[in-house]
């Protein structure tokens, strides 16, 4: 398998199977990884449909593989080969006058960002994990972020894109278009299929002209209830804030001591929002957005953007800090469920003896839940899987998604809710594109 990969990429670009960094993601703070028969690292699009064809011709599985962020163990190898985008990395057209770009799979989403920034202009999508995350991935997970409240998640901003399909070669969806109603939404298909479809090794993104200037405001509050009724007043203001994010109890205390600004006594709750704009426009709905989030605060704040930014990026890492490890899952409710899907969430993970502290994109009613655990204890992992399941029945009970960004991958098939006329519509199209099955096999159905 090896020598063959070989001369379609190069000897050099075919690793080992058990090549470690290949065969897990962010899962791996649950104990979660793969194994693999190669690893292969293809230079163009051309070899990465080569590689497929070749796969596909002798029955071998393929996981596409970005930058190994994903939290739903989509990119988490169950054998087969992995073809890692990390090679597919040039800017094939920039043109900033018309506010659009051309970038392959395997450039990072911050770099995306930055070239963007460099000439006026904004790629809204900002996942988390940006410096590490690649476009493709982003777009094979349909990726949020806290500016898709008011930006819209990846998709949005894919106009077109290149993929290798099966069985092993390069086809075309969209393109540098702001419109097109031509046949079905191929395109849309690849957004969120999480490489069970096809491999994405290109796209044309918009772009917008960068806003002038950002200002955050926060509001500190005593709990849930509070902080929900902030997020619902501010919804209901019409004032368009850019970002409506949220911090339960438990992770105001795990993050707080290095939040930078003041924490009020007593706080439990805290709702950041961000408004953008012109350098008037931002500050004029910055003081808005305070006078609407004072209400019911126990205080409020305006740190700088750098600083608060920096300060919730790292919020993951001060949690993981508290047992060495958390099971986080990331279900999305109706907005007017919020509080309820928090509350609710922290009672179901103390049944199974859990702390659970949760965080996550308020405005767009998607939490990310986790409940702290010792990833180095079996028992535990399977107990917080139990808790996981539980935290899914929660929030479709609530008439919410099992994911509401993260995507199903290898964690959460089989626990979407579909009815069975649904998920026989969702496996027709799997079909359609990958009759032999190989595409990423065990993931989302
Ligand atoms: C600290 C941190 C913060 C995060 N914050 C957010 C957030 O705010 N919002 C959010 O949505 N996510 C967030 N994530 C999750 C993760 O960053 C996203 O899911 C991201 O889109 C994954 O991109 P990736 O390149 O790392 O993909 P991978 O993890 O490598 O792969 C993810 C899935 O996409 C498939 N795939 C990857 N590249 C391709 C390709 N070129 N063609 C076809 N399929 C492909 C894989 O097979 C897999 O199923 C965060 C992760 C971390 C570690």
């Amino acid at each position: 398998l090896r020598a063959d990969l070989g001369k379609v990429v190069g000897a050099e670009h075919v690793l080992a199977g058990d090549t470690r960094e290949y065969l897990h993601d962010s899962t791996d703070t649950r104990g979660v990884h793969g194994r693999a028969d190669a690893v292969v690292l293809p230079g163009t699009a051309e070899e990465a449909a080569a590689v497929l064809a070749w796969c596909y011709e002798r029955g071998v599985p393929i996981t596409p593989r970005g930058g190994g962020t994903g939290y739903a163990g989509g990119a988490v190898p169950l054998g087969g080969v992995v073809l890692s985008l990390e090679r597919l990395t040039r800017v094939r057209s920039f043109d900033p006058l018309l506010w659009r770009i051309e970038v392959e799979a395997g450039v990072r989403t911050g770099e995306v960002r930055r070239l963007a920034r460099e000439s006026g202009l904004f790629f809204p999508p900002d996942p988390g994990g940006s410096e590490q995350s690649q476009i493709g991935g982003n777009i094979a997970t349909n990726a949020g972020g806290p500016h898709a409240f008011k930006y819209g998640v990846t998709g949005k901003w894919v106009t077109g894109l290149e993929a290798a399909i099966a069985p092993g070669e390069l086809v075309r969806t969209g393109g540098p278009l702001r419109k097109d109603a031509a046949g079905y939404d191929l395109k849309a298909l690849l957004v969120g299929s999480e490489g069970t479809l096809g491999i994405v090794t290109a796209a044309w993104l918009r772009l917008l002209p960068a806003p002038e200037a950002v200002h955050p405001a926060v509001g500190f509050y005593p709990d849930a209830r509070a902080g929900c009724d902030a997020v619902l007043r501010v919804v209901g203001s019409g004032l368009e804030a850019a970002a409506l994010e949220y911090l339960d109890a438990g992770t105001l205390a795990a993050a707080g001591p290095s939040y930078p600004g003041r924490i009020p006594a007593g706080a439990g709750f805290a709702v950041i929002a961000e408004a953008d704009g012109s350098q008037d426009e931002a500050a004029r709905l910055r003081d808005e957005l305070l006078s609407v989030l004072g209400e019911g605060a126990l205080g409020t704040g305006t740190p700088s953007p750098a600083e608060l930014w920096r300060w919730r990026d790292g919020l993951v890492f001060a949690v993981i800090a508290k047992r060495g490890g958390k099971l986080g899952e990331d279900i999305a409710v109706p907005l007017d469920r919020l509080a309820e899907a928090i509350e609710e969430s922290v009672a179901l993970g103390r049944r199974h003896g859990f702390e659970t502290v949760s965080w996550g994109h308020a405005g767009d009613g998607n939490l990310h839940t986790n409940f702290l655990v010792d990833p180095t204890d079996p028992e535990e992992l399977a107990r917080a899987e139990r808790a996981g399941e539980e935290l899914f029945e929660l929030a479709l009970r609530l008439g919410g998604t099992v994911s509401g960004e993260h995507g199903l991958g290898l964690l959460k098939r089989g626990h979407a809710g579909w009815t069975p006329r649904v998920a026989a519509l969702q496996q027709a199209i799997k079909d359609a594109f990958d009759p032999k099955g190989l595409l990423n096999p065990g993931k989302k159905l």
